[in-house]
Formats: structure tokens, C-alpha cells, sequence
């Protein structure tokens, strides 16, 4: 795909030189990088530090306990599309069934050539995926990664306004230093009516280098602030696999811990009803996933 890629500190034109790429307004030079052996081009501007100014608008809307139930369409509805171990099996990435869903819809909807970019791409599976379900012009772009086509920070996306039409981001929202700067400039790079597919972690005080995890509240501050219209959110994991996972740091039981889970799910329905469970699920989520549309005005 043909990528209006600019200079992240000015969004100038960048011209082809003979070690990389050159802003044509400031002169920052964005040379290659070896990441695990493959040669990556930097754009990331790691030795010029920015000044960034977020404004926010007061009072703030809260998400109430209410607002969920407008959620779950995608965790409703059936899917008929590979399950998400088969999904890891194949292409090598992990995504919610409910990430799935929406991905299938875009794909009917809009079609198989919208402009896509792979936020925090790590070593590629998302990108296959996308391609083996029918995308074709996919950007992946990763801080740190040999999956990715450029090196770039969440924060200063080296794009020009509106460059895409579905940005898809799968655990990484907890890595952004600062999330709502990250979400305007996902904001910013996607066109009005654009999507965003995105999930986040909550149920672990800390994994290498993550600074922020979620609530369905914060979650949704992050669109409110960023001109995103939250269309849905589910819950990832529940509580019992993800907070015995990190707390015990083996693999081997996971399916074990998955198996209580269901049983408790199963018992809190039948204890206390649907409704109740459903909220529940978002209440003790280990991670969460969201869907969202950039607000045309
Ligand atoms: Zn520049």
C-alpha cells in the first residue's frame, strides 16, 4: 500500500535518500534500524522531545453501570469465522472474537480494500490474518518490532490526517505512555466515519513496559476526549484466568483456571441472572476490548 507518510514532528513531506529518509521542512533525518536481524525504517524521532499540549473539555461525561448494557452486540451475536485458538494456531495472533466480528463486518460493509493500519503490529500475525480474511492494504507499524514496515511512536504517528480507514490495535493500549495522546493521534490519522478496533489490558498491575490499564470508564474518556464514538465494548478474560495466570506465572494451568471461570459464570447466571452476570463480566474484566467510529463533525 501507498502510505502518505510524513515527517511526525511537523506532518512535512519526507524525501528518499541513500540511508533512509529526510524531512523536508526541519531536516530530521530517519534512518534504518536492524530489529532482530531485518533492517526497519525509524521514525520514531527517539532524540527530539516535543512538547504536547492536551486539552479536555469539562465537566467530563461518566460511564454509569447503566451505559454497559447498551453494550455486548458483538459478544451476542454468532460468528461463524475460525475461533480465536484457531486463530492463534494459524496465523499467530490473539484477537477476540468480538475484534473478529466487527473485522467481518468492515469486510462486507466497506470491502477488502479500505485502508488499514496495524498499530503495534509485533511480529505480524494480525497482518496475516487481515490478509487471509481479505484485506489488501494494511500499514503495520510497531515501537520495537521486525514485523513492522516502520519503527513509530504511538504518539507522534509519522501519517498524514485521515491516511486510514480502520486502525486495528490489539494489547497494546496499556503500552502508550500517554493514552490520550495516543487516541487523538489515532484520531487524527483515521478519516471521519473511520473505525477503531482496539483492546487493552486491565487484571495486572504491570507487564514489561505497560504504564496504563483499562476500565470501561477510562475506556471511555479515552474516545469522549478523542472524537470516537463508542459503539461497543466487551471484557476479554475473565478474572479468575488472568489475575491466577499473572499471580501464579505458569501457562500450563491457564486452561485449568479457564474451566473455573466457566463454571463461575455458569453458577453467577443461574445464582443471579443474566443481566447481572453480563454486568459482572465488565466489572472484574481482565481486559477489554472496544469498537469505535471517528465522529464525522
Ligand atoms: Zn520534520
Amino acid at each position: 500500500m501507498k502510505t502518505s507518510l510524513v515527517c511526525p514532528l511537523d506532518f512535512a513531506e519526507l524525501t528518499t535518500t541513500e540511508n533512509g529518509l529526510t524531512c523536508q521542512k526541519c531536516g530530521q533525518k530517519y534512518g534504518y534500524e536492524t530489529v532482530d536481524g531485518k533492517q526497519v525504517i525509524d521514525l520514531r524521532a527517539t532524540d527530539v522531545s516535543t512538547v504536547y499540549q492536551v486539552k479536555f473539555k469539562l465537566p467530563q461525561q461518566l460511564l454509569a453501570f447503566k451505559d454497559i448494557h447498551s453494550f455486548g452486540r458483538a459478544t451476542n451475536s454468532p460468528f461463524e469465522g475460525l475461533s480465536r485458538g484457531e486463530v492463534l494456531k494459524k496465523f499467530g495472533t490473539k484477537l477476540h472474537k468480538e475484534s473478529m466480528f466487527y473485522l467481518q463486518e468492515l469486510l462486507s460493509s466497506k470491502g477488502g480494500g479500505i485502508r488499514i493500519l496495524d498499530l503495534g503490529c509485533g511480529n505480524g500475525g494480525t497482518k496475516r490474518y487481515l490478509q487471509g480474511t481479505g484485506f489488501t492494504e494494511i500499514v503495520s507499524v510497531d515501537y520495537w518490532s521486525s514485523g513492522a514496515e516502520y519503527l513509530i511512536d504511538a504518539h507522534r504517528l509519522p501519517f498524514a490526517d485521515a491516511s486510514f480507514d480502520l486502525i486495528v490495535t490489539t494489547a497494546t493500549l496499556e503500552h502508550f505512555a500517554n493514552p490520550f495522546v495516543a487516541f487523538k493521534e489515532m484520531s487524527r490519522v483515521l478519516s471521519p466515519g473511520g473505525s477503531l478496533i482496539a483492546t487493552g489490558s486491565f487484571w495486572e498491575s504491570w507487564h514489561g513496559q505497560s504504564c496504563f490499564h483499562f476500565t470501561p470508564g477510562g475506556m471511555y474518556q479515552l474516545c469522549e476526549s478523542s472524537q470516537f464514538e463508542l459503539k461497543d465494548m466487551w471484557p476479554g478474560w475473565g478474572f479468575i484466568p488472568s489475575t491466577l495466570s499473572h499471580a501464579t506465572g505458569t501457562r500450563k494451568l491457564k486452561p485449568l483456571f479457564f474451566i473455573w471461570q466457566n463454571i463461575f459464570n455458569a453458577f453467577l447466571r443461574l445464582a443471579k441472572g443474566r443481566k447481572y452476570a453480563f454486568l459482572h463480566s465488565y466489572r472484574t474484566a481482565g481486559s477489554l476490548g472496544i469498537y469505535a467510529i471517528k465522529s464525522v463533525n
